[in-house]
């Protein structure tokens, strides 16, 4: 006997209905089904909103339009697909069960609320249509059926309406005595039964699930398929996570570990009768049947890949915290707390002690807060009065996340990795807790961080794979070389599981943004087709819905109003990665705001280009300072265009020409007077300044100009190249002289042991480090404690496209460290 259980998700239009149709006819072909269905998709949330709106008359009629329109449609449409129907008799089902949730409805309106039972009543409707349905779909197709009423057959323990468990014994007989012929399809309506006064009561949300299995226990060697919308139980919710992974088989108590802790695939009780009875049951696909689903078994000998099973989570919890002004209060509280809770049927998910305040906290769903408070209100009535027990603290909008696994031993390993994940996407803990099964581990989070802290926590388990999501912003020369750069690299980098993903790109004008990735085969294309300038705002309502891991912009403009916005892209959750000056040579008081903004959210900036492009500078030595070394004196060459121009006066090139010639090979700034001014140099240095602790303002680093001031203000380049031939005799002599002494003629900035700064044309002698530094190389010779008589010097190209852009992308990937 096989049960088939179809969702709500596998009854979503008469499409659907008709997939269902065939797998229950292919199924049939082999053994007995039976077949258990739910409301077609929405249809019990929508039920459920009427009695959440009772109070609205109007607003109730025009939801219980939709639901019936709903069916109308579905109906009209299944006529379309197959004539042979009888319409006339499912319409009149219809309009009858309408009728009767008009009368319910009266009720509510003539008691002023809405009870329990009248309720179940209501939000079953659904399951009882798609029942009716599904029949007539069958029976036009000349089969035998017989329907299964669960609310006579399937007997209800206790009295609760609305989470009702069922007695399997009485059930069993029940069905048994219906002598059910077995050329029969069987159908029933899933979600509810009866209680002993043949009352309808449902069995709490996802309760078909249920259902089919209870079912599945009243036939001989019968196996449960639950077919839903999924291909079967992922290590996370797919539709959250979009690379979770399917499990091909699991444990009894995994999936009651997975199920319980928020797995809505399967309803928490499903699967204590499958155990019990030894029933196999299979999760699969309605829409891709041939998909090979997820086996839950007695004992899961498919361990091997990982012992972690999934990942789940509760939204919507309340953590209550009891606690007592002294330890003896707390050990006669303790199980009184428990046994009153559970008297009261209140799910407690987590439990946490902690003993050194003589406190106990445990977290319930959050609809059952008000219930929970007031069983503890009266259980602990005098103890409150008589101040033995401080007030009960409720905190609420809390979630939970539940991490199942299997090997009981990997257990620190995985504490490690839900602390570690968390950390990086700045999400605290305020609970953890170990489950009775020994099969879980439970965190408690805000609600608000649910889905963000369940991205980091299934990366961090599943894929290990450390992912950048990158918006670039400026793709000038630079930014262009880094997106080459990153297109070659992309499959080195995921060779060693790290995953940059370009989610925007920015110009002037337009930007492009796709959190999922943008193509970068075509955005060059794309990006003059949208006509939307970058702003913080328009990013963050792009993402919002991503949970990125590792967000990350990429300044590579050189552009002041970007520098400006910094501090506001740190705390709205990006790293920044820059080669642009602007930001850390603003005043102080923004150095030290991005400072400060980095503490406050956990955020990384990398600016490592700023001096000598790619050369690894800042980062050396920040690793000096905090190693306990201290600049004693620096000096370097920091300019590459400048150390061009002066390399080639050195060989008897005229300034004028030689600035001409760094200009077209496109070593200077597009205006070489910008590089001639030292005011690039000067940035450099205040940078170095303020990185080793100096407290300066660019306008404190003395820059000795090399020309006249009135060349500062030609602005056409031509122009400004014949005005320096005027300058070419006085340059070459300057260089003849130093030659004369032995010395070469350098642009270079120095830091003083007392941090004055200065950027100024100085003769360097032979034995200096920056004697030979030419060719649009830049040279920085740092003098420190650990560092002397023998400088440390780093010496290389300290401009160009490649060499800057390779700066940016080791500074990219340093986030991940
Ligand atoms: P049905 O209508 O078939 O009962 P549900 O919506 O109740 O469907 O359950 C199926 C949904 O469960 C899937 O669409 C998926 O989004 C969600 N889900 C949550 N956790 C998991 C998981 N670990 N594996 C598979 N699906 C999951
Ligand atoms: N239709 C009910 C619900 O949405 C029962 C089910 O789908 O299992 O909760
Ligand atoms: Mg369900």
């Amino acid at each position: 006997m096989k049960i088939l259980k179809f969702g709500g998700t596998s009854l979503s239009n008469a499409k659907n209905f008709f997939n269902v149709v065939t797998i229950i006819e292919k199924k049939s072909q082999t053994e007995q089904v039976a077949v258990v269905l739910s409301a077609p998709e929405k249809i019990t949330n929508l039920l459920v909103s009427t009695i959440d709106n009772r109070k609205d008359k109007k607003k109730i009629s025009i939801i219980i339009d939709e639901i019936k329109n709903f069916f109308l449609k579905l109906v009209y449409d299944i006529k379309q697909i197959e004539k042979k129907i009888i319409d006339t008799k499912i319409l009149e089902i219809i309009n009858n069960k309408f009728l009767k949730l008009n009368h319910l409805f009266q009720e509510i309106y003539f008691l002023k609320k809405c009870p329990d039972n009248i309720k179940a009543k209501i939000i079953c409707l659904g399951e009882y249509l798609s029942v009716a349905i599904i029949n007539v779909i069958l029976k036009a197709k000349l089969h035998n059926i017989t329907i299964i009423n669960p609310v006579k057959k399937f007997l209800a323990k206790g009295n609760n309406y609305l989470n009702a468990s069922i007695d399997i014994k009485i059930s069993q007989s029940k069905i048994h005595s219906m002598n059910i012929p077995k050329n029969h399809i069987i159908l029933m309506a899933g979600f509810t039964a009866g209680n002993k006064k043949q009352e309808t009561v449902i069995l709490g949300r996802n309760g078909s699930d249920y259902s089919a299995a209870i079912l599945s226990t009243c036939f001989k060697n019968s196996t449960c398929e639950i077919w839903t919308d999924v291909d079967g139980i992922y290590t996370c919710d797919p539709k959250i996570i979009s690379n979770a992974k399917l499990l091909p088989t699991l444990s009894y108590q995994e999936a009651i570990e997975l199920s319980h802790f928020g797995a809505k695939v399967l309803h928490p009780r499903t699967i204590y009768p499958l155990k019990k009875y030894n029933i196999l049951c299979k999760i699969k696909n309605t829409h891709n049947p041939s998909a090979i689903g997820t086996k839950i078994v007695h004992n899961n000998y498919n361990n091997e890949c990982n012992s972690i099973k999934g990942i789940t989570y509760l939204n919507d919890v309340t953590m209550f915290i009891i606690s007592s002004y002294n330890r003896n209060t707390m050990i006669d509280v303790i199980p009184r707390i428990f046994s009153c809770i559970s008297l009261a049927k209140i799910w407690v998910i987590i439990i946490n002690q902690a003993s050194a305040n003589n406190s106990i906290s445990f977290c319930i769903l959050t609809t059952e807060s008000k219930k929970t408070l007031d069983v503890l209100n009266n259980t602990f009535e005098f103890e409150l009065k008589n101040k033995l027990l401080k007030p009960i603290k409720i905190i609420n909008k809390l979630a939970t996340i539940s991490i199942v696994n299997s090997n009981t031993q990997s257990e620190t390993e995985i504490s490690k990795k839900i602390f570690s994940s968390l950390k990086k996407v700045n999400i605290n803990t305020i609970a953890i807790s170990k489950g009775s099964s020994k099969l879980s581990i439970s965190i408690v989070i805000k609600n608000k961080n649910v889905i963000l802290g369940m991205r980091a926590i299934h990366q961090e388990i599943f894929s290990n794979k450390n992912t950048i999501e990158i918006f670039l912003i400026g793709i000038g020369g630079i930014g262009k070389t880094f997106l080459q750069q990153l297109k070659k690299q992309t499959q080195y980098l995921h060779s060693k599981n790290i995953f940059l993903k370009i989610i925007g790109i920015s110009n002037s004008k337009n930007c492009i943004i796709n959190p999922n990735g943008l193509n970068l085969k075509n955005w060059e294309e794309n990006i003059n087709k949208i006509q939307h300038p970058f702003n913080l705002q328009y990013l963050l309502n792009k993402i919002k819905n991503h949970y990125l891991i590792n967000p990350t912009i990429i300044d590579c403009t050189s552009n002041q109003n970007i520098a400006n916005q910094y501090v506001s892209f740190i705390n709205a959750g990006f790293h920044v990665v820059t080669p642009n000056k602007k930001a850390n040579t603003s005043n102080l008081i923004y150095y030290k705001k991005i400072r400060s903004a980095l503490i406050t959210s956990k955020k990384k900036f990398f600016y490592d280009t700023n001096v000598g492009a790619g050369l690894p500078v800042i980062e050396n030595l920040k690793q000096l300072l905090n190693t306990g070394d201290k600049l004693i004196h620096f000096k370097g060459i920091l300019s590459g265009s400048l150390s061009f121009i002066f390399g080639q006066l050195e060989d008897g090139i005229t300034l004028s020409q030689a600035t001409k010639k760094a200009q077209t090979l496109g070593l200077t700034e597009p205006h070489p007077k910008d590089d001639l001014s030292g005011i690039d140099v000067a940035r450099k240095l205040l940078i170095l300044a303020r990185e080793v602790g100096y407290e300066l303002e660019l306008k404190d680093i003395k820059i000795e100009p090399l020309l006249p001031k009135e060349l500062y203000k030609i602005s056409n380049v031509n122009d400004f190249i014949i005005k320096l031939k005027d300058l070419d005799e006085t340059f070459l002599n300057k260089v003849k002289k130093a030659k004369k002494s032995g010395n070469h003629l350098k642009f270079i900035g120095i830091i003083n042991k007392d941090g004055n700064c200065q950027v100024k044309l100085d003769e360097v002698h032979k034995n200096d480090p920056l004697y030979n530094v030419k060719n649009g190389e830049n040279a920085l010779v740092f003098y420190s404690k650990y560092y002397q008589p023998l400088p440390l010097i780093l010496r290389g190209y300290g401009a160009g496209n490649n060499v800057t852009a390779s700066g940016i992308f080791s500074d990219v990937l340093r986030i991940l460290s």
